[in-house]
C-alpha cells in the first residue's frame, strides 16, 4: 500500500513530484482539502492562499513536463508564520495594529521560498509580535494543539507547529527570539531548529527584540528540516547581521546520523525541580539512547543559566518597546481617532491603545522602564552583563563538549487557559531555550517520545556552537533513528501514536 500524501514526508514528496508518481497540485490539493477539514478546530491559520498555491504548483508541473531542473523541495507545500512579510496576503505579526497591513516586499525567507518553487499555502497564527508561548495573546484567537485540542500548540510559533502536527502542511517556518520554534516543536511532536544567529536573514521578519531575532524551518522529521535549512540559510546582504560564510552542511548531518565519539553535555541546570516526570524520563531515555549510538555523555554546569530568564525579560522588552516605536498610526497599519478633533498625539495614543494587546504593552512598559536613565544601569545594564556570562558559560561548556542536551521545556502542553492570567509561569515555558538565543548559537527541538502520564509529546533540545548548525542534525537525526528503531516511528509518521481523529486512518488501520 502507498502511503498517502498528508504523511509523506518533504523529502519524499519531492522526490515522487520529481519523478512524476505525484503532481504538485494533486499534492497542494490534498494539503489544501485538509486544512478544509480540520483547521475549524487547529485554528493553525491565519491566512490560506489557495489559488496562489496551486498556481505555483502549476509552475511546478510545466517546468517538469518541459524537462527543466527542480530544486530539491521544488513543489512541496509549506505555511508561513505570519510575522514574515509575504507580498498578496496581509502580514499581521497577530496583532489589530497590523491587521490590514500588506506588505510591499517579501521578507528574504519567503523570497527563497519563491525561488526555490516551494509552494506557500499561507500564514499561520502566532502570538501578538511574537511575545509569548502559547498563541493566546494573539489578537485573532488562539491556534489548538493537536494532540489534545483544549491544549496549547506552543507559541509563539504554535500556528505553525499545530499546522504540522495536524498534517495541514508537511513543512512550516518560524520565528525563535527565546524558544518560539523549539517550545512549540516541543509541545507538538515535531522537528524546530533555530540556526545560529545571523544564520538566516531577518529582513523582512518584524522586528521583535533584534539581537535575539532568528527564522528557521520547523518540520516533521530531521531530514525534511535540513532541506529546508538549506533553502533558506546563507548570506544576505540585505540584513548587516547576517553571516557572510557557508551554510554548514546540515543536510549531510542529517543522513549521516553518526554521533560516534561525539561529545554530549547534560546541562545540570536545566533539569530537576519543576521539570515534569514524564519530560525528565524521556529525557533521559533519549541521552541512553545517544550512548548507545556510540556518544560520549557528560555533565557540564552552566552556572549563569539560571539568571537567563530574568536577563531575557529585560533585554526582549527593552528591544521590544523600541520596535514597537514604530508603530504609530501615522506611517502604516491602524489609525484610531483621526476625525479631524484629535491632535496627532491624540491619535497616536488612541491607535497604540487599542491596536496593542495586553502582553505588547507589559512589555513596553516594562522596556521602556528598564531604559530610562534612571534605571537603565541597574536593569537594562545588568542584563546584558549576565548576558555575556553567559555566552562565556557555553564557551567553557564547549571546550569540554560538541554539543550540549536538555529537555527543550519544563512540561508537555499546557491547558489553554491555565497561564493566561499568570505572565510569569508563562514564560517559564522557555527557561531551557533561553540561553542559546542570548548567546547566539544554534539550537533545536527533536521529538523523544511521549510523557507516560498524559501522552503528550516531549522534546529534545540540542545546542551547538555559532554556525556548528549540522551538529544539531546529526544528533536529531541519531536520535529519530533509534527512536523508530524503538517504538517504529519517534511519533513523527507514528499515526498510531497520533492520539486524535485529525488524520484519518488508513485502509490497514480501520
Ligand atoms: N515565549 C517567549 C516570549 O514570549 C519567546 C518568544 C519568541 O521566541 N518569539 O518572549
Amino acid at each position: 500500500m502507498t502511503t498517502p500524501i498528508l504523511r509523506r514526508t518533504a523529502a519524499d514528496l519531492a522526490a515522487a513530484i520529481r519523478t512524476g508518481e505525484l503532481t504538485a497540485v494533486e499534492v497542494t490539493e490534498t494539503f489544501l482539502a485538509q486544512i478544509d477539514a480540520v483547521d475549524d478546530q487547529v485554528h493553525a491559520f491565519l491566512a490560506v492562499d489557495g489559488e496562489r498555491a496551486l498556481e505555483t504548483a502549476r509552475r511546478v508541473d510545466a517546468k517538469r513536463e518541459a524537462g527543466e531542473p527542480l530544486g530539491p523541495l521544488a513543489g512541496v507545500p509549506i505555511a508561513v508564520k505570519d510575522l514574515l512579510s509575504y507580498v498578496g496576503l496581509p502580514t499581521t505579526a497577530g496583532s489589530r495594529i497590523l491587521e490590514n497591513y500588506r506588505p510591499v516586499y517579501n521578507a528574504t525567507v519567503v523570497q527563497r521560498l519563491i525561488d526555490n518553487d516551494l509552494v506557500i499555502l499561507g500564514k499561520t497564527n502566532l502570538d501578538e509580535f511574537a511575545m509569548g508561548s502559547s498563541t493566546e495573546t494573539s489578537a485573532f484567537g488562539p491556534s489548538h494543539n493537536p494532540w489534545d485540542l483544549d491544549r496549547i500548540p506552543g507559541g509563539s510559533g504554535g500556528g505553525s507547529s499545530a499546522a504540522l502536527a495536524a498534517f495541514e502542511a508537511p513543512l512550516a517556518i518560524g520565528t525563535d527570539t527565546g524558544g518560539s520554534i523549539r517550545q512549540p516543536a516541543s509541545v507538538t511532536g515535531t522537528v524546530g531548529i533555530k540556526p545560529t544567529y545571523g544564520g538566516t536573514s531577518r529582513f523582512g521578519v518584524i522586528a521583535m527584540a533584534s539581537s535575539l531575532d532568528q527564522p528557521g524551518p520547523c518540520a516533521r522529521t530531521v531530514e525534511d528540516a535540513a532541506l529546508l535549512h538549506e533553502v533558506i540559510c546563507g548570506h544576505d546582504p540585505l540584513d548587516s547581521t547576517s553571516i557572510d560564510q557557508p551554510v554548514p552542511p546540515v543536510l549531510e548531518a542529517a543522513r549521516s546520523g553518526d554521533v560516534r565519539g561525539m561529545r554530549i553535555g547534560v546541562v545540570t541546570e536545566l533539569g530537576g525541580e519543576g521539570y515534569a516526570p514524564g519530560v525528565e524520563q524521556r529525557f533521559q531515555e533519549a541521552v541512553a539512547l545517544l550512548q548507545d549510538a556510540g556518544a560520549e555523555i557528560v555533565e557540564v554546569s552552566c552556572p549563569h543559566f539560571v539568571y537567563a530568564l530574568p536577563a531575557y525579560y529585560l533585554i526582549m522588552p527593552a528591544e521590544v518597546s523600541s520596535n514597537l516605536a514604530r508603530y504609530d498610526g501615522m506611517r502604516y497599519g491602524l489609525r484610531v481617532g483621526d476625525d479631524g478633533a484629535n491632535s496627532v498625539e491624540q491619535v497616536m495614543t488612541l491607535t497604540r491603545g487599542q491596536g496593542f494587546g495586553e502582553e505588547a504593552k507589559r512589555r513596553i512598559i516594562l522596556g521602556t522602564y528598564a531604559l530610562s536613565s534612571g534605571y537603565y544601569d541597574a536593569y537594562y545594564g545588568s542584563a546584558q552583563k549576565v548576558r555575556t556570562l553567559i555566552a562565556r558559560d557555553f564557551d567553557a561548556a564547549f571546550a569540554q563538549c560538541d554539543v550540549l542536551v536538555s529537555p527543550s521545556t519544563p512540561t508537555t502542553a499546557f491547558r489553554l487557559g491555565e497561564r493566561v492570567d499568570d505572565p510569569l509561569a508563562m514564560y517559564k515555558a522557555d527557561l531551557c531555550t533561553i540561553p542559546s538565543n542570548l548567546a547566539g548559537n544554534a539550537s533545536a527541538s527533536f521529538p523523544c517520545g511521549l510523557a507516560p502520564e498524559d501522552g503528550l509529546p516531549v522534546g529534545f533540545q540540542v545546542i551547538a556552537p555559532p554556525m556548528a548548525d549540522d551538529r544539531l542534525y546529526r544528533v536529531g537525526a541519531a536520535l529519530e533513528r533509534a527512536l523508530v528503531q524503538r517504538w517504529g516511528g519517534p511519533l513523527l509518521d507514528g499515526a498510531p501514536l497520533l492520539a486524535h481523529s485529525l488524520l484519518a486512518p488508513t485502509d490497514e488501520e480501520k
